[in-house]
């Protein structure tokens, strides 16, 4: 009888065992967490994240045996950077130039900020300038190499790259090379001043033919002009903005164009780590004292930017070498400067995701959504440092990280 009994249970898991591989379901895995923060500005206390494959199932307050029990911590989605450049590094010379580098070295190096850049609960990142970001995106995908999901822009136009014909070629290029944005310079650096760069009729080209073509657009500007002249040419996000007035402020609300001020991490970077970049390019002593001078602009600049009704801010850091994995150092300054905290934290989860057209898919915890998942010690709303704690990471299903 014993025996018998025994035989039906192992017939029945057999026949589950069966039937899980034929619908190609993988068991669920269920997640206890104390505070959850979904990402769109919703909290709940003592629930559970239901995840079956890539995906979030549902949320179940009285699921029995989780298995993680993160009871203690506060669970939100993957942040979302869209602004790195996730290829910058400091080579062996310490240097940020990288000369007399391998292409491995560079691809290594590269690995190990996207490793850097996960482990810190970033689970998507826009980087934008860089071919081999294509091949880092397509390993990252393959699911071998650990690392946030890439989206690139493959390379940068600029002023010198092309009359409007050919403007609008280059865009048609980078559709067929599967580019997920196209990044433009409109103004100069803001080691050379930040003036306009890009003539009207440029701007109007490139931004033009992406939307023919559905492809985003992002802008790299500080001159109030060149704010002006990007949006109005249709372009759908400006990056920086340090010299942004009233007037442009409110034409990027007006129109719907995002605006991502990297006031947090990319300056201080530059200055922490001076020695490293001086002397190559523009990195020269009158660009650091533009970059000094800036960090204070920016904090205005910001209040500015805050004050301005349906003024949308998805959360970007322009993190260059040195820089990766301490992304969430953007969202502090937000804070420090004024948001809210709960806004800063959407504005790098549901609403990074919405400038990136992927708000049906990630960027908050809900049924249906991509299972990228984070957990950190603390409470961000009463101290937003704590989105520096990170212990627990998954993306699509998968746990990189749970070191509690
Ligand atoms: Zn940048």
């Amino acid at each position: 009888m014993r025996s018998l009994r025994f035989l039906g249970i192992g017939c029945v898991v057999g026949v589950m065992i069966l039937a899980a591989s034929f619908d190609g379901q993988e068991r669920p895995i269920t997640i206890h967490v104390g505070t959850l923060l979904d990402g769109k500005g919703g909290m709940q206390r003592n629930t559970a994240v239901v995840v079956q494959g890539s995906k979030i199932l549902k949320l179940d307050p009285s699921a029995a045996n989780p298995t993680y029990e993160l009871g203690t911590l506060t669970m939100l989605p993957g942040m979302i950077d869209v602004h790195v450049h996730i290829n910058g590094h400091f080579g062996k010379d310490g240097r940020a130039d990288n000369r007399e580098e391998t292409a491995a070295q560079q691809a290594y190096y590269t690995a190990e900020n996207a490793y850097a850049t996960l482990m810190a609960g970033f689970t998507t990142v826009q980087s934008v300038g860089a071919q081999t970001d294509v091949d880092l995106r397509e390993a990252i995908a393959r699911g071998t190499i650990p690392g946030p999901r890439i989206l690139t822009s493959i390379q940068q136009i600029n002023e010198n790259s092309g009359g409007p014909d050919k403007l609008r070629q280059i865009v048609r290029g980078l559709k067929a090379e599967h580019a997920d944005v196209v990044k433009i310079f409109a103004s100069k650096s803001i080691r050379e001043g930040g003036g306009q760069t890009m003539t009207d009729d440029q701007l109007v080209a490139v931004c033009g033919e992406a939307k023919t073509q559905g492809i985003r657009t992002m802008v790299h500007a500080h001159a109030a002009e060149a704010i002006k002249a990007a949006v109005r040419a249709g372009c759908g996000q400006i990056e920086h903005g340090v010299f942004v007035d009233e007037e442009a402020l409110k034409i990027m609300a007006d129109r719907g164009a995002y605006f991502d001020p990297n006031i947090g991490l990319v300056l201080q970077n530059y200055l922490r780590n001076k020695p490293k970049f001086l002397g190559i390019g523009n990195y020269t002593e009158e660009g650091f004292a533009y970059m000094q001078k800036a960090i204070g602009l920016n904090v205005a600049m910001f209040k500015k930017a805050l004050a301005t009704p349906g003024l949308q801010m998805p959360m970007g850091t322009d993190a260059v070498a040195g820089a990766h994995g301490r992304n969430a150092d953007e969202i502090i300054a937000r804070v420090e400067g004024g948001q809210k905290p709960m806004d800063a934290i959407i504005s790098a989860t549901s609403l990074a995701a919405k400038s990136l057209n992927m708000g049906s898919t990630i960027g908050s915890i809900a049924p249906g959504m991509e299972a990228d998942i984070i957990a950190i010690e603390g409470d961000p709303i009463a101290d937003i440092s704590a989105l520096t704690r990170v212990t627990f990471v998954m993306k699509g299903g998968r746990v990189y990280r749970n070191t509690r």
